[in-house]
């Protein structure tokens, strides 16, 4: 079996930031890109509170400049997804969808997190067929057209302002009677004249024939005055939030209710010795590009420190 001294699951922020500082103390990373190559960055437009693009940058072009900086460190960078682990002893081992089993003495999860869904049936019904949970990925289908986009947090806004540049009209459906989005974000939707938002409501299904062709809306839902309506839509975006990709870490690693990793205090430490989590799949709160690179940071940081406090 293959022994790596750091193994580095996920490439967001998170993971190439590991790979880079592991790299650069010798630990030879190997880094597994998983599902989505890059992370989530690969699916947003303009990043614009990245420190040092004072311009801002595209979300797949920073990604690529981490990707080479890693590997100008020698980080080797594989693409196949983690499937199992087992870390009850070390070294860890870990199975890849690609049948290989490696083991290493230290484990860095920067595995991140994956956008939610509200769990309605319809949203698999018309899954590819106007619903998504990425406006930059599948916008541009939606050129001239009606679109709605759920969520009421930075992310809802920033989708929304995104669709309007494309679409002639977005409804921001939002269930509770305020956004929860920053200030700048609220002003940009507030100010964009292709979107309305629909203030406490909620969608309870999807409608059409070969596709989506509008919404089952309800509004203030459980309140006297409920109203039930239809609105006609052409696509159904979801920006409620994401899920921490933790599954195959929680038989060992404590995790909090919605499955993010709980890593002890403000470290990447997990409790097993060697095992740090990094990045979105263990921060509930901060969720940002730089945060996860700081958490990286630190998680390379640790691996060294713990390698070389056993001479592995
Ligand atoms: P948030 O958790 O901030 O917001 C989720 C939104 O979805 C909330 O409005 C929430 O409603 C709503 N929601 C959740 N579940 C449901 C449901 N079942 N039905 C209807 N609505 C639902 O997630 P985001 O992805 O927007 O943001 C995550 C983090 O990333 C935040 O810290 C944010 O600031 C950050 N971010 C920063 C950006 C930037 O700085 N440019 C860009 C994008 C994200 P409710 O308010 O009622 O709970």
């Amino acid at each position: 079996m293959e022994h790596i001294r750091c193994l580095i699951i996920g490439s967001g922020p998170a993971g190439y930031t590991a790979a880079i500082y592991a790299g650069r103390a010798n630990l030879s990373p190997v880094l597994y890109e998983g599902i989505q190559p890059g992370g989530q960055l690969t699916i947003t437009t303009e990043v614009e509170n990245f420190p040092g693009y004072p311009e801002g940058v595209a979300g797949p072009d920073l990604m690529e400049d981490l990707r080479k900086q890693a590997e100008r460190f020698g980080t080797n960078i594989r693409s196949a997804i983690a499937m199992q682990a087992d870390l009850s002893a070390s070294p860890y081992k870990i199975t890849f969808d690609d049948g290989n089993t490696v083991e290493a003495d230290t484990v860095i999860i920067a595995t991140g997190a994956t956008a939610k869904y509200l769990g309605l049936d319809d949203e698999k019904k018309y899954a590819g067929m106007g619903v998504s949970a990425c406006a930059t990925c599948d916008g541009f289908f939606y050129r001239k057209k009606t679109v709605a986009v759920v969520g009421g947090g930075d992310t809802a806004c920033e989708e929304a302002i995104y669709l309007a540049g494309l679409a002639s009209k977005v409804y921001l459906i939002v269930r509770k009677p305020f956004l929860r989005a920053s200030k700048i974000m609220q002003e940009r939707v507030a100010d964009n004249p292709k979107i309305e938002v629909l203030f406490e409501h909620n969608a309870e299904g999807l409608f059409g024939e070969n596709g989506v062709e509008g919404v089952h809306l309800v509004k203030r839902l459980g309140e006297p005055d409920e109203q039930h309506y239809d609105l006609a839509i052409d696509g159904f975006f979801l920006a409620i939030g994401h899920k921490p990709n933790s599954d195959i870490f929680k038989p060992w690693v404590k995790t909090d209710e919605t499955g993010y990793i709980i890593t002890e205090g403000d470290s990447p430490r997990t409790g097993i010795p060697g095992v740090f989590a990094a990045g979105d799949v263990a921060d509930p709160h901060y969720r940002q590009a730089i945060t996860a690179a700081g958490s990286g940071c630190k998680a390379a940081i640790e691996a060294e420190r713990y390698l070389a406090a056993r001479k592995l």
